[in-house]
């Protein structure tokens, strides 16, 4: 029967990367049946909760994804956390393969004096605030202070300071939160730095898309290389807005304000680069500075998380251990995207590597590697998912939260008003 043929794949993460190994994996195999699981209420991981809200050409993947989801042998099961709700031995159990997706949870922490102080925050999680990611949703960031200071140079930096420094009236037509918009609207944020340890020709900007980018980054490294000419400088000094990078900086401390309960600026030591080629580091030249501001945001890097204690995890690089996405030493487990390559990348970057890995398991089902026999699958997953009180949502009930958020953001011109509270999420659906 075709029950018995089927070959039983499970997924773990709903984001690019756990969609496009779903993808390859029906698309190259007729009897291949993928279940994602996802332990956010909703669907696509950082194209929802990541990229930025001026950016919705980026979010088409999610027509792609919504198709592969269409698919008769593809499932998704949200509102399910991998490690917590069922552990990954149970899901080898149940399936020929499971591929595990899900990226990047955690930030890089600075690991400097004063990091825990109220006002510093991580971008990760000013990230998750604007694009309405429910652990992030009271976040809240003071942007009372007229200096924010960003550490970091890299594609999230710049969406930060992007989203610091819009006029507030440019994003009312985008998905950015209720809540986000409104704190931005009284936010006295001027002046924004973007601090880096290494020099203009090392920054971490993606030039992905000539044009467009180039322009971006050239703009970029002029305005922060050249000196202005008398007008140029006389149009900035009357500018509302300004931000500037900050280059051979590295952070040594958040200075806390004089009441010792809150950052008031951060101490930078000076560096300059030494040695040639893939060796060049920023070494400190001794000479300190210091750059008062009221907001400290951290964006030094995502990081991923153990997921599980049968799973080998890198604690070092942040990610499992795995050969061409085959995981390490356990047969018939898989990973793709973030947390196999490490936090970096663009959508087509692991669209890439999540075919690869795609290809690797179809590669050990032909040799024989993967189990033989039937498996169960979801109905396994379900029977255990119920007796622990967790009811999954499905890619249905998804488009019902969908069609909701939408509507909501009919009034005011936006392409949706995204639900932030799970809760909400699961009484709308009548769980
Ligand atoms: P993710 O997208 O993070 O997906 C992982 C999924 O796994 C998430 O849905 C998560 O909830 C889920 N998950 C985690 N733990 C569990 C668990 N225990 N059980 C079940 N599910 C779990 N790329 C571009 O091309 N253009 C851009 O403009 C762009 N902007 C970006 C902006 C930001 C701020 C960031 C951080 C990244 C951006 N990227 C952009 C990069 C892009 O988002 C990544 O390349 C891509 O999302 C990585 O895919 P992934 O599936 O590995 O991880």
């Amino acid at each position: 029967s075709t029950q018995e043929k089927t070959l039983q794949i499970c997924v773990v993460g709903s984001g690019p990367a756990g969609f496009y190994t779903a993808q390859h994996l029906l698309k190259q195999h007729p009897q291949a049946h993928v279940d994602i699981y996802e332990k956010q209420p909703v669907p696509f991981g950082l194209v929802r909760f990541g990229v930025a809200p001026d950016h919705p050409e980026v979010k088409n993947v999610i027509n792609t994804f919504t198709q592969t989801a269409h698919s008769g042998r593809c499932a998704f099961w949200g509102n399910v956390e991998v490690g917590r709700d069922v552990t990954v031995p149970e899901l080898r159990e149940a399936y020929h393969a499971v591929v595990l997706s899900y990226g990047a949870e955690d930030h890089r922490a600075l690991e400097i004096p004063g990091e825990e102080l109220p006002g510093v925050c991580s971008a990760r999680a000013f990230v998750g605030w604007y694009n309405g990611l429910p652990e992030n949703r009271e976040l809240e960031p003071d942007l009372s202070g007229d200096t924010a200071v960003i550490l970091g140079q890299g594609n999230v930096a710049l969406d930060v300071a992007r989203i610091l420094l819009t006029p507030p009236e440019h994003l009312e037509r985008t998905d950015i939160t209720k809540a986000a918009l409104g704190v931005l609207r009284q936010s006295r944020v001027k002046t924004v730095w973007l601090v880096g340890r290494r020099g203009p020709l090392q920054v971490a900007f993606t030039i992905k898309v000539p044009r467009p980018r180039k322009r971006l980054t050239e703009l970029l490294l002029r305005t922060a290389t050249e000196k202005p000419g008398p007008e140029e400088a006389a149009r900035r000094a009357s500018a509302s807005r300004a931000w500037g990078l900050r280059f051979f900086r590295s952070p040594q401390q958040v200075l806390p304000s004089p009441d010792g309960r809150r950052a008031a600026g951060v101490r930078l030591a000076v560096t300059r680069l030494e040695g040639v080629g893939e060796a060049t580091r920023a070494v400190p030249t001794g000479d300190m500075e210091d750059l008062p501001c009221g907001l400290v945001l951290s964006s030094v890097g995502y990081k991923s998380r153990p997921v599980d204690p049968s799973v080998p995890f890198d604690s070092k690089l942040g990610v499992i251990p795995n050969v061409e996405g085959r995981v390490m030493d356990v047969p018939g487990l898989y990973c793709s995207g973030w947390v196999k390559r490490g936090p970096t990348g663009v959508i087509a970057t692991t669209m890439t590597d999540s075919f690869l890995t795609g290809q690797m398991l179809l590669q050990d089902l032909k040799a024989g590697l993967l189990p033989s026999g039937p498996r169960p699958g979801y109905a396994a997953i379900q029977a255990l998912l119920s007796s622990r009180g967790v009811r999954p949502v499905s890619f249905s009930d998804w488009e019902k939260l969908d069609a909701e958020e939408v509507a909501r953001g009919q009034g005011t011109g936006k392409p949706r008003e995204k639900l932030v509270d799970p809760q909400e999420m699961l009484r709308l659906l009548g769980h």
